[in-house]
C-alpha cells in the first residue's frame, strides 16, 4: 500500500525538506512521533537524536492532521509518500537536480543520466516545473517535469516513474489551461521595480507599457505614486503555472489621470469578425490600436534601465531633430506604422538608417542601425523588425535616432500616436462587448482590492 500521508503536503515538504538532507535521521523522528501518537494529545518527540533541534519541528505538529487510527497503524518508513516540487536548472546533473529534491537513489541518478529523454528534456535545462514523488526511504518514486515553450495552447510532460522492472521514461502533451490572476502596484522609481515589488512578471509589465503606449510616455512621464490594476491570464499544466498569458484587462493612473484598456477578440460568429482581430480597447470601446506606434523600440527591462549617454559628437551635429531612444546594440527597430521602405542604407551622420513612407505624407527615419533588416520599396507592417539597434554614424552611444516627418516637418512620435485614427468596436460586436466591459469594470476593482489585502 502507498500510504499518502501529506495529501496537500507539497508546502508541507517545501519547508521542510531543506533540512531532510542534511539530517536524514529527521523522517525516521517524524514517523516514529506519528506512531507514537496518541490521536488526541500532543506528540512525544523522544530519541530524535542530536540533530532534533536543527529542524522545523513546530511546523510539522500544526500542519499535520492526525487521525486516531494512525496511532494504530503499523507504518512502515516506506509507505510515506512525500512531494516536492521545484524548477530545473541549466546547471543540473542527474545528481545536484535529485539532491535538490531530497531524493538520494543511485539507482535513479543512473537512469537520468542515461534515458535520452531525460537528457533531452531535463539535465541541463532552466526553468521547467518539477514535481517529485519520493518514499520515505529517500528512493524516487516519480519524477515529472512540465513546460510549454511555444503559442500552442499545450505543454510537454515527461515523466520517470519506478516500476518493477526499473525506471520508465514516457513524454506526452496535454492541453494547457488559463487561469486568472488579479495584481496592482504602485510606482515608486521604476515600472519593474513596482512589478517585482507585487510578484508580476516581466512579460506583464512589457504588455502593460505596450498596451498603455499611446497614452502613457513609460519612459519619461511616469510618476511616484502612480497606480495599476491588471488582471492576467497564467496558463497552468497539470496546476502548475508555466506561461505568463495574455493581460486581459488593466488600468493605468498616470500623475492623476486613469486610463483602463481590456482585451477584446469579436466572436468567431458576429459579422464581419473575418476581419477583425482582437486587440486592446477602451472600455467604452474605442480601439487602442492606433495607425502609429508612439516607440520604435520596444519597452522592456533592458531598455527602460538603458542610459542614454551625451557625447560631445552629437553637439556637433547642428540641428538635432527627432527623439532618441538609448537601448543596447542589438535591441530591435520596429516600424512605427504601415508602409513602405524608401532608403535603407548609410548617409553621413545617420550612418545606417532606414526611410519608410506612410499615409498621408508621413515619414519615419531610424538611424545609427548596427543592422539593417530590410530592402528599400519593400512593404513592411506596423511593428515589423526593420534593423537593429546601433551606434553607426554620428554617435558613440548605442541609440536609435527617431523622427517623424509629416510634410517635411517635425513632429513628436507621441502626438502622432495619440492623433492617429483608432478603430472602434463593430455595431455588430457592440452588445457583446459592453458585457463583458461591465465585467472587466468590477474585475478591475478587484484586482485593486489585492494590495490593499496585502498589507492588512
Ligand atoms: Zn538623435
Amino acid at each position: 500500500m502507498t500510504h499518502t500521508l501529506f495529501p496537500t503536503g507539497r508546502a508541507l515538504w517545501s519547508a521542510t525538506t531543506q533540512t531532510l538532507a542534511p539530517h536524514a535521521k529527521w523522517m525516521s523522528g517524524v514517523v516514529a512521533a506519528l506512531i507514537l501518537g496518541t490521536g488526541g494529545g500532543a506528540l512525544a518527540l523522544v530519541n530524535l537524536g542530536p540533530d532534533v533541534d536543527q529542524v522545523p519541528v513546530q511546523q510539522v505538529l500544526e500542519t499535520v492532521q492526525l487521525p486516531t487510527a494512525i496511532a494504530e497503524m503499523a507504518l512502515p518508513a516506506q509507505t510515506l509518500t512525500l512531494y516536492r516540487s521545484d524548477v530545473t536548472r541549466n546547471t543540473d546533473t542527474a545528481d545536484t537536480l535529485l539532491a535538490r529534491l531530497g531524493v538520494f537513489d543511485p539507482q535513479a541518478a543512473q537512469f537520468l543520466r542515461q534515458d535520452a529523454l531525460a537528457r533531452q528534456h531535463l539535465l541541463g535545462r532552466s526553468g521547467r516545473s518539477l514535481t517529485i514523488q519520493s518514499l520515505g526511504n529517500q528512493l524516487l518514486d516519480k519524477l515529472t517535469a512540465r513546460w510549454s515553450n511555444d503559442d500552442s495552447g499545450q505543454f510537454k510532460r515527461l515523466v520517470i516513474e519506478r516500476t518493477n522492472e526499473g525506471f520508465i521514461s514516457r513524454l506526452e502533451t496535454a492541453a494547457l489551461e488559463a487561469s486568472t490572476r488579479l495584481a496592482s502596484g504602485t510606482i515608486t522609481s521604476s515600472l519593474y521595480a513596482a512589478t517585482d515589488e507585487v510578484g508580476l512578471p516581466d512579460s506583464v509589465a512589457n504588455q502593460l507599457a505596450e498596451i498603455f503606449s499611446g497614452d502613457i510616455d513609460f519612459r519619461r512621464s511616469l510618476r511616484k505614486g502612480d497606480r495599476f490594476n491588471v488582471v492576467y491570464e497564467v496558463l497552468q499544466g497539470d496546476g502548475e503555472p508555466l506561461r505568463t498569458g495574455r493581460v486581459l484587462s488593466a488600468e493605468f493612473v498616470n500623475a492623476g489621470k486613469t486610463f483602463q484598456a481590456m482585451w477584446f477578440q469579436p466572436p468567431a460568429d458576429a459579422p464581419g469578425s473575418a476581419t477583425q482581430r482582437g486587440g486592446y480597447y477602451t472600455l467604452d470601446g474605442q480601439s487602442l490600436r492606433r495607425a502609429f506606434l508612439s516607440s520604435p523600440v520596444q519597452f522592456s527591462r533592458v531598455s527602460s534601465g538603458f542610459a542614454m549617454r551625451f557625447h560631445p559628437v552629437l553637439k556637433s551635429w547642428r540641428r538635432h531633430l527627432g527623439t532618441d531612444f538609448a537601448a543596447p546594440t542589438g535591441t530591435p527597430a520596429r516600424t512605427v506604422g504601415d508602409g513602405m521602405v524608401t532608403f535603407a542604407g548609410v548617409q553621413n551622420g545617420f550612418g545606417n538608417v532606414v526611410f519608410i513612407k506612410h499615409r498621408n505624407n508621413t515619414e519615419t527615419v531610424y538611424a545609427h542601425l548596427s543592422r539593417i533588416l530590410v530592402r528599400r520599396g519593400q512593404n513592411v507592417g506596423q511593428g515589423d523588425t526593420i534593423g537593429l539597434v546601433g551606434s553607426t554614424g554620428w554617435a558613440t552611444g548605442p541609440h536609435l535616432h527617431f523622427e517623424v516627418r509629416v510634410n517635411g516637418v517635425q513632429h513628436d512620435p507621441l502626438a502622432l500616436a495619440r492623433n492617429s485614427e483608432s478603430v472602434p468596436v463593430s455595431a455588430a460586436a457592440l452588445p457583446i462587448f459592453r458585457q463583458l466591459a461591465a465585467n472587466v469594470q468590477s474585475e478591475l476593482q478587484a484586482a485593486a482590492s489585492v494590495q490593499t489585502s496585502r498589507f492588512e
